[in-house]
């Protein structure tokens, strides 16, 4: 069990609902000017990096001093989930293209079998740790996502290149786990929109060989519904699965749960990321009295659906502001025996 250690020391009710985030904080407006600046030259040497540590002390510190159990860089440093681990393997080659708003865009292409020497993460992770004294879990795009974003042009078929991915993560997680790292969350949003839950398995088992017991591994799932990935995706070997349900178009948990075993733990997305206006503490309440009703609330993690990128910083630190004040009061709550639980 790797969850109860991320009680912090002072918390103040006996229930405890893990906080976290899940998927990237929107970038300070200024950086991309700053990055573009950098790339025509006409900022001083060390200015692009120096912002990126600003961008990146900026989130964690507002992570941290809300209240999250858990925090981690925001991703800040990332210009996209496929992008951004393109740098570093070789022979997936960026096209450009995309319209520049969301998680997907432009497309790599593959040109020869990918392969990487170098660490991804494991110095964004030493820094978002240096600035902070919570635990920071770390996001990594998982292999099935990187693949199916890409344009597979040296691979027969996307399982294959999966495989190969899965060994470049699994090589990432194991120097993440050298480094420290208490938590790490591998993203599959690729997965809902194409429910290949048998190679999300296979990759999975591969990236879990890397993680000690006491490491905390887990997988978010979005961008679709789950009623392909389910219920496999509760037997993925992993200790948490985290789920989208609070979108307009999220599936109905208690549909969703109808399937899951109790085996592993769940993250239960309980603000709107998409939505402009700011998630209510009465709404974001009574999504986290539905997740204690269907999930025991030992299992579970509070979380956003997903990355708050599409919101500006604002609204998105509003939405986060409102799900900690939420879940302290279900808490209280549960102490008092106002709420039942499963
Ligand atoms: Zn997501």
């Amino acid at each position: 069990m790797t969850r109860e250690r991320f009680r912090p020391p002072d918390h103040e009710t006996e229930s405890f609902l893990l906080t976290t985030v899940v998927g990237s904080y929107p970038r300070p407006a200024w950086l991309p000017e700053i990055e573009d600046a950098h790339a025509d030259g006409s900022v001083p040497e060390g200015t692009v990096e120096e912002a990126l540590d600003d961008a990146s002390r900026a989130a964690v510190n507002i992570f941290d001093r809300m209240g999250l159990d858990v925090v981690t860089d925001g991703e800040v440093r990332r210009e996209g989930m496929i992008e951004y681990f393109a740098r570093f393997i070789d022979n997936m080659e960026q096209d450009g293209g995309g319209d520049g708003t969301g998680w997907n865009t432009g497309m790599p292409t593959i040109v020869d079998e990918v392969s990487s020497s170098e660490p991804w993460l494991v110095d964004d992770y030493r820094f978002a740790a240096s600035v902070t004294d919570c635990p920071v879990k770390v996001t990594v795009t998982g292999p099935f996502t990187l693949a199916s974003f890409s344009q597979p042009q040296a691979y027969d078929d996307v399982g294959e290149l999966t495989a190969d991915l899965a060994e470049l993560v699994a090589a990432e997680v194991a120097r993440l786990v050298d480094a420290g790292v208490e938590w790490i969350q591998i993203d599959e949003p690729g997965l809902g929109i194409s429910p290949h839950s048998e190679l999300a398995h296979e990759s999975l088992s591969r990236i879990a060989e890397e993680v000690p017991d006491d490491v905390r591994l887990g997988v978010h799932v979005c961008s679709g519904n789950y009623d392909n990935l389910a219920p496999e995706m509760f037997s993925f070997p992993v200790d948490e699965v985290d789920l989208e349900f609070a979108s307009d178009d999220a599936d109905d948990p208690a549909d969703v749960l109808a399937a899951w075993d109790g085996d592993v733990d769940i993250g239960f997305g309980v603000v709107d990321p998409q939505d402009r206006d700011v998630d209510s503490i009465e709404e974001i309440r009574a999504r986290i009295e539905e997740a204690v009703s269907l999930v025991p609330p030992e299992q579970l993690t509070i979380t956003p659906d997903c990355g708050l990128k599409p919101v500006k910083r604002p609204i998105a630190r509003e939405k986060l502001e409102n799900m900690v004040e939420a879940v302290e009061a279900v808490e209280a709550a549960m102490d008092a025996g106002e709420v039942e639980t499963a």
